[in-house]
C-alpha cells in the first residue's frame, strides 16, 4: 500500500464515509506552479480565484493569504470571498445576474464589476453618482466559436451552434456589444477599464482557446484605444488530467447502435505553460501595451487537491451487469450522472492482481446516480472496501446537495496536522430550514403578517 493509501485508509478510522480529503500540499503546488508560469510573462498578471468551483473557506483564505484574487458570481459569494480576507479591490463580481443590492455592496466594498446585462449600467450609474466618485467597471465579451472539438462532426456542428447562442457576454464585434459598450461610456461615472471572457470549463483544445481568445483581444485592442483599459482577464477553464468527459453527438450513437466501435474518449489537458505566454504574445501583437493579463483558474488549482473516499457497500453479479454500489453518490460526487469519469482506486488492503469490468454506482435511489458504467477493478473488491475518487476538488462540494442522503464532510491535510475543515451534514441541518418559527432549534422570530401565508400563522397560533 502506498504511503498515500495508508494515509487515506486511516482517515477512514476516524471519519464516517464518504468524506473528502483535502491535500494542502497539491493546492499549494498547482498555485506555486501557477504563480512560475505568470512570472515568466513580460506583462503584469493577476490570478482571481474562481470562488464557485471550491468556496470551502479553509481553500479561500489560504489562497487570500498568497495575495490571490477573487471571481465571485453571487453575493454570498463576495461575503465569503471578503470574510476569507481577500483584499476588495482584488474580487471581480461576474455572472447574468446580480442583485441591486449587489451591485451596492459591490461598489461600497470597491469590488469591481464585470457587466454583463444591460440593466446593471443604469444601476451602477446611480450608485456611483451617489457615492460622489468614478467607478471602474469591465465588460464580458464571448468570441462566439466552440473551444471543444471532436472527431464526431455531429459534436462539432452543436459545439459551433452552442457558441453562437452563448448567453454570457456579448459577441465580440457585435452590434450589440457596440450599443452597450456605448451605454457605459455616457455614463458620466462609470470607467471601462477591463475586459472579461470566460470561455467554458475543463478545456484541453489549446489551439481552439488561443483562437477565441484571439477574437476577444481584438476587439479588447479597439477597446483599449478608445478608453485605455488596465486589464484583460481571460477567465479560467483550463483543463486538468484525470477527467475523461463525453465529447459525442448524434452520430456516434447511430454509429454504436449499428454496432460500430465506439469512439475512445480521449484525456486531454491544457498546458499553461504553453497556453498562458502565447497569449502574452497574442497580446502583444494586438496592441495591449501596459495592460494586465489576468485569469480566472478554478478547476487548475484546486481539481487535484481533494479525494473523496467512500466505502464499497455492496456487490451485485446480474446476469448482464456487475455492480459495485458505493456509500458515496451523485450528491456529493456531482459530476457522476453527467457522464464525466474520473480515477478510482481501491484503498486499505492489498488487492488480487486479477481484474474485471464493473459498473460503480452511488447509494442514491435513482437512475443517474453512477460513477462509471465500466471500468476495470480488482475483482475481490466488495463490502467494506475503500474506495477513493481521485480529481474532485472542483465542483463537489459548491454543487453537492442533500437529495435523499446528507453532504459530507472534508478533512484537510496539511503536513502532520488532520483537520476537519467542514462538518459533515445532518438531517437535522437539513430540517432547520423548514418553517423556522415552528422550530425550536431555530433562533428565527415569528413572521409578520405582510411576509407569512395565512395558513402557517394559523397553525403557528394552534399550538
Ligand atoms: C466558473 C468560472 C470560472 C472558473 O472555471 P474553471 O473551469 O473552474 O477554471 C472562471 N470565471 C468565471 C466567470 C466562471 O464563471
Amino acid at each position: 500500500m502506498s504511503a498515500d493509501h495508508e494515509r487515506l485508509a486511516g482517515l477512514a478510522e476516524r471519519h464516517a464515509t464518504p468524506f473528502h480529503v483535502l491535500d494542502c500540499s497539491r493546492l499549494d503546488d498547482a498555485a506555486n506552479r501557477l504563480a512560475d508560469v505568470l512570472g515568466t510573462l513580460s506583462r503584469e498578471t493577476r490570478v482571481y480565484y474562481s470562488v464557485k468551483t471550491n468556496y470551502l473557506p479553509f481553500i479561500l483564505r489560504r489562497l487570500a493569504a498568497r495575495g490571490m484574487g477573487a471571481d465571485v458570481v453571487s453575493g454570498y459569494e463576495m461575503d465569503a470571498a471578503l470574510s476569507a480576507q481577500f483584499n476588495p479591490a482584488d474580487i471581480v463580481f461576474n455572472g447574468p445576474v446580480k442583485t441591486e443590492e449587489e451591485l451596492a455592496a459591490a461598489v461600497r466594498h470597491g469590488v469591481r464589476v464585470h457587466i454583463d446585462g444591460r440593466q446593471e449600467i443604469a444601476v451602477l450609474e446611480q450608485l456611483a453618482a451617489e457615492a460622489g466618485r468614478p467607478v471602474e467597471v469591465g465588460i464580458r465579451i464571448s468570441p462566439g466559436v466552440p473551444v471543444s472539438t471532436s472527431s464526431d462532426p455531429s459534436y462539432r456542428a452543436q459545439a459551433a451552434a452552442a457558441a453562437l447562442r452563448n448567453r454570457f457576454g456579448w459577441p465580440a464585434g457585435s452590434a450589440e456589444l457596440a450599443r452597450i459598450v456605448g451605454l457605459i461610456a455616457d455614463s458620466p461615472h462609470l470607467r471601462l477599464t477591463a475586459v472579461h471572457a470566460h470561455l467554458s470549463s475543463q478545456i484541453v483544445h489549446e489551439e481552439l482557446m488561443l483562437q477565441a481568445i484571439g477574437r476577444v483581444l481584438d476587439e479588447a485592442a479597439q477597446l483599449h484605444r478608445r478608453f485605455g483599459l488596465r486589464e484583460v482577464n481571460i477567465g479560467g477553464g483550463f483543463g486538468v488530467p484525470g477527467i475523461r468527459r463525453p465529447r459525442t453527438g448524434p452520430l456516434t450513437a447511430l454509429w454504436a447502435q449499428q454496432g460500430g466501435t465506439p469512439v475512445q474518449d480521449e484525456e486531454p489537458f491544457l498546458d499553461i505553460a504553453r497556453l498562458l505566454p502565447a497569449v502574452d504574445e497574442l497580446m502583444e501583437r494586438a496592441g495591449l501595451d501596459g495592460v494586465t493579463l489576468a485569469c480566472e483558474p478554478g478547476r487548475w488549482l484546486v481539481s487535484d487537491a481533494m479525494s473523496l473516499v467512500t466505502r464499497v457497500v455492496s456487490r451485485k453479479e446480474l446476469p448482464e451487469a456487475r455492480w459495485l454500489i458505493l456509500d458515496g453518490g451523485n450528491n456529493v460526487a456531482p459530476w457522476a450522472g453527467s457522464g464525466e469519469v474520473h480515477r478510482m482506486e481501491p484503498i486499505g488492503r492489498t488487492y488480487s492482481s486479477r481484474t474485471s469490468t464493473w459498473s460503480v454506482s452511488g447509494p442514491l435511489c435513482y437512475e443517474n446516480d453512477i460513477h462509471a458504467s465500466a471500468v476495470d477493478l480488482p475483482d475481490d473488491t466488495g463490502p467494506g472496501d475503500l474506495m477513493c475518487l481521485r480529481d474532485t476538488g472542483a465542483y463537489s462540494l459548491g454543487r453537492s446537495n442533500n437529495f435523499i442522503r446528507t453532504r459530507a464532510a472534508v478533512v484537510a491535510l496539511d503536513g502532520d496536522a488532520e483537520t476537519l475543515v467542514w462538518r459533515a451534514e445532518t438531517g437535522t441541518d437539513v430540517f432547520l430550514l423548514a418553517d423556522p418559527w415552528a422550530n425550536p432549534a431555530a433562533e428565527s422570530t415569528p413572521p409578520t403578517a405582510v411576509s407569512a401565508p395565512s395558513a402557517v400563522i394559523a397553525a403557528g397560533t394552534e399550538r
